[in-house]
């Protein structure tokens, strides 16, 4: 047990030193240049053997009335969610899958396609220590703008000059298609072009897979067919530890996951859209698989409890390895 008279000698020698050591230093506080920028997110987790990192590319700013629901109920839902009443700011989370044996990219984010707001993925793969050229294979959830756009370079190369791109076929068949662009109305053709530019990128590089298939050991499509025709979900499982890419299956959290009966404008089957979201929120709270979403706030992984008629995400606690 320390003598408390020497205990105390010591403390009040400590107080002298202290009064001494500030009038040495240039000053108590310290003071930084106000940086005026965001730095990179970057998160990364264990899942079983393999490794999880999520990369937010950005966000994109979409307007409540894409929700086919009566708009004073989704200010009411935006506004109990704690977002403003105006453009809704969705992330854009990328996942990297390394299985040990393959660096896998689930999705590419927009590039600077989308315009400023999105395009840092790039940045967050050297946050994570990542060269482009190390990515095996990119599975695109759909070819949406936001989600394929990443994959090419403002040049129209490869941003992955390694990489097969596997997508679904049904998907392929869809966006690749002049007859399809040919019907579109004249507003929706600007959605046609992220398709163009991977196809002028990747060429054969390209392998259109089958809803269902296994492109690795590991990693899995699942059918998630709505939103686009042939969009897919990847469950991602290591021993028995388990997680679900959902793509989007959800856009607009405070939304969709208390009332995911509700579309957007752009699902390309509305009924279809509907159905898969409610049949994936099922499966995934019943089996207890957590989720990892393109739309949902960074790092977008969480996992779905249900609660009465409503659906209720928790995100994944962070692991210090
Ligand atoms: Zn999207």
């Amino acid at each position: 047990m320390p003598n408390p008279t020497s205990t105390r000698r010591r403390f009040l020698q400590a107080g002298a030193a202290l009064t001494i050591v500030p009038a040495l230093l240039p000053t108590a506080f310290g003071k930084a240049p106000i940086a005026g920028s965001q730095v990179i997110s970057v998160h990364r987790m264990k899942l079983g053997s393999f490794e999880v990192t999520s990369m937010l590319d950005g966000f994109i700013d979409i307007p409540p009335a894409v929700l086919q629901a009566d708009p004073a109920l989704v200010k009411s839902m935006l506004s109990a969610g704690g977002w403003p009443d105006g453009p809704m700011r969705l992330p854009v989370n990328t996942f990297l899958v390394n299985t040990g044996e393959k660096l896998v990219l689930l999705d590419a984010g927009g590039a600077k396609m989308l315009g400023p707001t999105a395009g840092r993925l790039p940045q967050c793969l050297a946050a994570a220590g990542v060269d482009p050229a190390q990515i095996d294979e990119v599975y695109i959830t759909h070819m949406h703008g936001d989600h394929l756009h990443g994959t090419v370079t403002p040049e129209g190369g490869r941003m992955f000059p390694n990489a097969i791109l596997r997508i679904a076929k049904d998907d392929m068949d869809y966006w690749t298609n002049p007859e399809v662009e040919a019907k579109a109305p004249e507003n929706q053709k600007g959605r046609f072009i992220p398709a163009k530019r991977a196809v002028a990128a990747y060429g054969n590089q390209i392998k259109p897979f089958r809803l269902g298939d296994e492109l690795t050991p590991g990693i899995k499509s699942v059918e998630a067919v709505g939103h686009t025709p042939g969009h897919s979900c990847y469950m991602i499982q290591s021993g028995n530890a388990r997680l679900l890419a959902i793509g989007d299956t959800l856009h607009v959290a405070p939304v969709q996951f208390p009332r995911p009966e509700i579309t957007v404008a752009f699902d390309w089957d509305q009924s279809k859209a509907r159905a898969t979201r409610l049949s994936i929120f099922d499966t995934v709270v019943k089996e207890g698989i957590p989720i990892a979403a393109v739309h949902l706030p960074f790092p977008g992984i969480g996992v779905l409890r249900k609660k009465g008629s409503e659906f209720v995400f928790d995100p994944v606690p962070w692991q210090l390895f």
